[in-house]
């Protein structure tokens, strides 16, 4: 069986406990493939590697390390098909989603930030007293720590700017989906990154992720998961007065207003809601209905998630693939099962889907939407992260903004009115950190991205992602003729 091996100082490796883990395919149930166990170790022969790389790195002209990054875009993109199909494998989501999803993002992480890096500048304040620059320097090591969910995109997002920045890095993938980040390593080895650059480690959050974040060479942690493993990263890395950036889970809401462009806010819903079986952080979950347009929105979403093709991630038909794994199926069908005993109605899904041949054992969860429950409960206030949500009246304006911020997250929103001015103003009043008027998933990759209360500490994007990767430093002096 095919063995995904650390990537350390140029070279692939064992762990140096030379144990490794099993490596699922969730959509047929079986294992395919081994991931290092990696241990601290692995870890501090990783960070001592990047180490070494980083003065040199660093010290690179940024259109120079822009140069290796476009490479990598370019080479990402010369395997589009046979990165697509692998991300399917190892992580159940149709193959065509990433096609034209994740893996052009992924290359696209690389080319923005290596136009960005050459465009980004410190800063100059001048008064009659002073001046003063402002410079951006690399940090040093850092640690990026990513999701099972959009693997190497967001893998990706996190690479490009610390390593344009002119920071060395160690990645630990999720254990659950590391494919393609050791496909990630075999490219950067083949486009010549040097060695030491860029360190993949593999292994279990508890051990090799948290060897990572205690390291005490390790600069800065930027992490994306779940709220539970930020509060733990957060308390990890708070004594040592450590960067991090933390992106974590949501309860997003989609708020439907009667006066909305139906047939638009039906279809953006519908994708909204189950794309990626509804594992990407930014679904909305909650879909808060205004009490007028109820029966006809949720009869139509309901008809509209029952069509939807559940199948082989790997046919290029397939709308619905499987959840990432046995646990998280067992996880999501838990919070069904909750709302049916706290009353509520199960419209549509509901239940592990059983298909047949080759995929007769993946983990399948029909599309499922839920009513009658009130905004209070568990469903309601939880991160499900899956092809489940829940449909919510609502009265006015006042009541669907108060709905909307009632959990303790605050990731996006969508709001949907054909009105601009209620836009604006349930936009405004809002917590969160992302909100679409009329559209999901609206993306310029400038601008800020992150959220607000326990779904979030800090930004990516853009320059907040490169300053993020850095070390800020004010330089000043007396003007000419100015107090000494
Ligand atoms: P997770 O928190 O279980 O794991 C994320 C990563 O953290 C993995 O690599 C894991 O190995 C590692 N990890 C786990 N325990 C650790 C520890 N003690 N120390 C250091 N690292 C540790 O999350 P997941 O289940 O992989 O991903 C799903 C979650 O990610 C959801 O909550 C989702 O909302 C969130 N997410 C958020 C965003 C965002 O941008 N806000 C994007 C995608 C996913």
């Amino acid at each position: 069986m095919e063995k995904i091996k650390n990537y350390i100082g140029g070279e692939f490796a064992d762990p140096t406990s030379g144990r490794y883990l099993n490596n699922y395919n969730p959509s047929r149930g079986a294992v395919y493939s081994l991931v290092a166990d990696s241990t601290a170790d692995d870890i501090n022969r990783a960070t001592q590697a990047a180490q070494s790389a980083q003065s040199a790195w660093g010290r690179l002209a940024a259109e120079d390390r822009a140069q290796y990054l476009r490479r990598l875009s370019d080479e990402i993109m010369n395997h589009v098909d046979e990165l697509a199909r692998a991300e399917a494998i190892d992580n159940g989501k149709p193959i065509a989603m990433a096609r034209e999803l994740d893996i052009p993002r992924s290359a696209k992480n690389f080319r923005f930030f290596a136009d960005a890096v050459t465009q980004f500048h410190g800063e100059f304040f001048n008064d009659t007293h002073s001046i003063n620059t402002v410079v951006y320097d690399p940090l040093g090591v850092v640690g990026v720590i990513s999701p099972w969910n959009l693997p190497l995109y967001l893998l990706t997002w996190k690479i490009a700017p610390a390593l344009a920045m002119g920071n060395t890095v160690v990645a630990k993938p999720s254990e659950i989906t590391p494919y393609t980040a050791f496909r990630l390593a075999q490219i950067a080895d083949k486009i010549g990154l040097p060695a030491g650059v860029l360190n993949i480690v593999h292994g279990a959050g508890a051990q090799a992720g948290q060897a990572l974040v205690e390291h005490p060479d390790i600069k800065a942690i930027s992490f994306t998961g779940s709220t539970a493993t930020g509060r733990v990263i957060a308390k990890l890395a708070a004594p040592q007065f450590k960067k991090y950036s933390l992106e974590m889970g949501g309860k997003n809401p989609n708020i439907i207003f009667a006066d909305c462009d139906f047939d638009l806010a039906l279809k953006t819903t519908l994708r909204s809601t189950f794309s990626n079986q509804g594992q990407i952080c930014l679904c909305g979950s909650r879909i808060l209905i205004e009490k007028s347009l109820y029966e006809k929105f949720r009869d139509a979403l309901v008809d509209r998630a029952n069509s939807l093709r559940l199948g082989d991630p790997l046919d290029e038909s397939t709308e619905q693939g499987s959840v990432v794994s046995e646990a998280h199926m067992n996880k999501v069908l838990g919070y069904v099962e909750r709302a049916r005993h706290d009353g509520g109605v199960i419209l549509c899904g509901g239940e592990r889907a059983r298909l047949s041949g080759e995929i007769a054992n993946g983990y399948y969860i029909r599309p499922t939407l839920i009513e009658g429950l009130s905004p209070e409960c568990s469903v309601n206030q939880d991160e499900i992260f899956g092809p489940v949500a829940t449909l919510i009246p609502f009265e006015n304006e006042c009541e669907a903004v108060a709905i909307a911020n009632s959990t303790r997250y605050g990731l996006s929103a969508s709001v949907w009115s054909q009105d601009v001015s209620r836009c604006d103003r349930v936009a405004n009043a809002l917590q969160a950190g992302v909100v679409w008027v009329n559209s999901w998933m609206v993306r310029d990759l400038r601008t800020p991205f992150g959220g607000v209360k326990e779904s979030g500490v800090g930004r990516e994007g853009g320059d907040y992602g490169l300053r993020f990767f850095s070390d800020i430093k004010t330089i000043s002096r007396p003007a000419a003729g100015g107090n000494r």
